[in-house]
């Protein structure tokens, strides 16, 4: 479902990634993972279409990224990859059920249609009773449940997900850890997770590991 050829990128003619190629077929969870600096989050945002590589081709779905325009490319990530980031970057403003409708409005959902939605996922995580509730009212850890919540409304085909549990407790990063695997189960997503977490890597189907700008084994 993804491929990418030949991945280069620099930064201020730092080259950061050197000729990185990376395959995952439908379904996988396959973790990156690799020292501090390596060029694991800068392969991820190139993977998932938030950045650009200075040379090489990625295909999802066997769309070529790469062609698309910058409106064409924003709607294509809304509805095909979902994001999980380390600091979840809810919006304080609005309820938890608020943030994880925002990308369904965005894919043209109606109020009624992507608050049911979001209401079966907040459930399924567990955070029903908190739907109203506003990001500063909940725990670090609701936050994060939220954030994955809003990455999976629009069923997204693949999950990217950057250090999902850095920031939780050992009981709280397990389930969340389980959770791609039931999720999986259920939806025949894809899952691709830069990670430190060692359970999560031993469960994963495939281990990536990436060291300065290189993938070195699989
Ligand atoms: P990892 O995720 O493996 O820790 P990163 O991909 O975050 O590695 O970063 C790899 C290197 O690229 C680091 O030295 C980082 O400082 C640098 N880097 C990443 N993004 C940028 C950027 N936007 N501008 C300049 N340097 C960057
Ligand atoms: P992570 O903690 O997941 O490795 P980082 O904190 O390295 O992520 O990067 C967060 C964001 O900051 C990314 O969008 C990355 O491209 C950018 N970034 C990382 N390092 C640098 C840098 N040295 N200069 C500018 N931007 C950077």
């Amino acid at each position: 479902m993804l491929q990418a050829t030949g991945i280069s990128k620099s930064y201020n003619k730092l080259e950061i990634l050197k000729g990185v190629d990376i395959h995952v077929s439908t379904g996988e969870i396959v973790t990156i993972t690799g020292p501090s600096g390596a060029g694991k989050s800068t392969l991820l945002h190139i993977i998932g279409t938030l950045d650009k590589a200075d040379k090489g081709e990625v295909l999802i779905n066997k769309i070529s990224i790469n062609k698309l325009s910058s409106k064409r490319l924003s709607i294509f990530r809304n509805q095909y990859i979902g994001f999980i980031f380390q600091f979840h970057h809810l919006l304080p403003e609005f309820t938890a059920l608020e943030n994880v409708c925002i990308p369904a409005f965005i894919a043209g959902k109606n109020e009624k249609q992507a608050g049911v939605r979001a209401l079966e996922l907040l459930k399924m995580l567990g955070l029903e009773h908190r739907a109203q509730h506003k990001p500063s009212e909940l725990s670090g850890g609701e936050q994060q449940r939220v954030a994955i919540a809003r990455a999976l409304i629009n069923q997204p085909a693949v999950v990217m997900a950057d250090e999902p549990s850095g920031n939780l407790d050992t009981a709280n990063a397990q389930s969340l850890h389980e959770l791609f695997f039931e999720l999986r189960e259920k939806t025949g997503q894809t899952f691709i997770i830069v990670t430190h977490n060692e359970d999560l890597a031993q469960m994963a189907d495939r281990k990536i590991l990436m060291r300065d700008g290189k993938i070195v084994t699989e």
